[in-house]
């Protein structure tokens, strides 16, 4: 169940809620918001008498089931799209919103040049990992705390919010010191001791979908972040592992949609680890603007040849400037049948 309060609801009557809920058999999980507060409730019970009372509570504004296993992030519990303003760019709301660099950062030379040519193109917050999760410990693992760094000065240079990996739980005050943006990665996706610990860093979070994970379970995990504090969570369809090996990975797609009925965060595709080539990550993109995704998330390098990692899925700066130009009227559809969908409060 979860139960929200009226506006500036008394502490005393918070308290007395809590107190009917114990009555109750139940447990209240957490309470969040300062200005309206939502409990969020537990457990077994008799549910229709714990609603029925706690509607008729003073301070309660409403009391709902969520059926859901994933409450706080479905649907059930919230009707209207979250949006949330990052760096001054807002996500989840009328702006496509395209972030993009680099697979790893570098070098200053390297996240400078791609920082300034992405911003240029029209990107809005610059991707680029400092701690990378890599399949073989003998590969490249990240510049760390010196990849950080330099993230900041691209941003003091170019403007751009930065959007980071954040890998362990140990890690996350120091990433939220550089980041605007955490990102968890796939293959973290059910890292429970991190997901809990988002909860709390005070920044919006990105979680991309596990290579062999379910939407279902990718809510889950998104339910973690939030039942943890943090209501930011931006979710990321990164494609999934299947018996496919034309593509890196298979994209799905249809997830978009699907999870847009599930929930009401904000959702974006990621087409370079999707397909692990270069020229599908153009058309996947188109695909990813018409199927209504709240924007991408791309990897771009000055030189993939020379990439540390994921050279063959990096466009180019020209390619991004290209593949920006022939985005537009697509994005300017996006935004119209946006705007026809915020009008009937979808
Ligand atoms: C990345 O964004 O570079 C990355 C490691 O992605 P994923 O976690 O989706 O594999
Ligand atoms: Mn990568």
């Amino acid at each position: 169940m979860i139960i929200s309060m009226r506006p500036h609801a008394t502490k005393e009557e918070i308290d007395h809620v809590c107190e009917r809920i114990g009555e109750f058999g139940y447990k209240v999980h957490s309470i969040q918001g300062e200005q309206r507060v939502v409990i969020g409730v537990v457990g077994t019970g008799d549910v229709t008498a714990c609603l029925e009372s706690l509607e008729a509570t003073p301070g309660v504004e409403s009391a709902v089931r969520i059926s859901a296993p994933y409450k706080f992030v479905s649907r059930e519990f919230k009707k209207e799209r979250t949006s949330m303003r990052i760096n001054g760019v807002e996500i989840g709301g009328d702006e496509f919103v395209v972030m993009a660099g680099p697979c790893s950062v570098e070098s200053e030379k390297q996240i400078m040049q791609t920082a300034e040519g992405v911003v240029a193109a029209g990107a809005k917050l610059l991707r680029g990992g400092a701690f990378k999760p890599r399949t073989s410990p003998y590969d490249f693992q990240g510049l760390e705390l010196e990849g950080l760094k330099l993230l900041r000065k691209a941003k003091q240079a170019t403007g751009l919010g930065i959007i980071t990996e954040i890998m362990s739980d140990r890690d996350v005050d120091m990433v939220a010191e550089y980041a605007d943006v955490m990102q968890v990665g796939a293959r973290n996706m059910q890292n429970f001791a991190l997901l809990k610990s988002l909860g709390a860093c005070g920044r919006p979070v990105l979680l991309k979908r596990g290579m062999s994970s379910t939407v279902k379970e990718l809510l889950m995990s998104a339910e973690y972040v939030v039942a943890h504090g943090n209501s930011n969570v931006i979710l990321c369809e990164r494609g999934i592992r299947t018996f496919e090996t034309v593509t890196r990975n298979t994209c799905d797609i249809a997830a978009i949609p699907a999870l847009q009925e599930l929930t009401h965060l904000p959702i974006v595709l990621d087409p370079s680890h999707a397909t692990g080539k270069r020229s599908l990550v153009p058309p996947l993109s188109r695909a990813g603007v018409a199927i209504g995704a709240d924007g991408l998330l791309l990897e771009v390098h000055p030189c993939p040849e020379k990439a540390v990692s994921d050279g063959a899925q990096s466009l180019t700066l020209q390619g991004f400037r290209d593949m920006m130009r022939e985005l537009k009227p697509y994005i300017e559809l996006w935004k119209q049948a946006r705007l026809a969908a915020t009008a009937v409060g979808v």
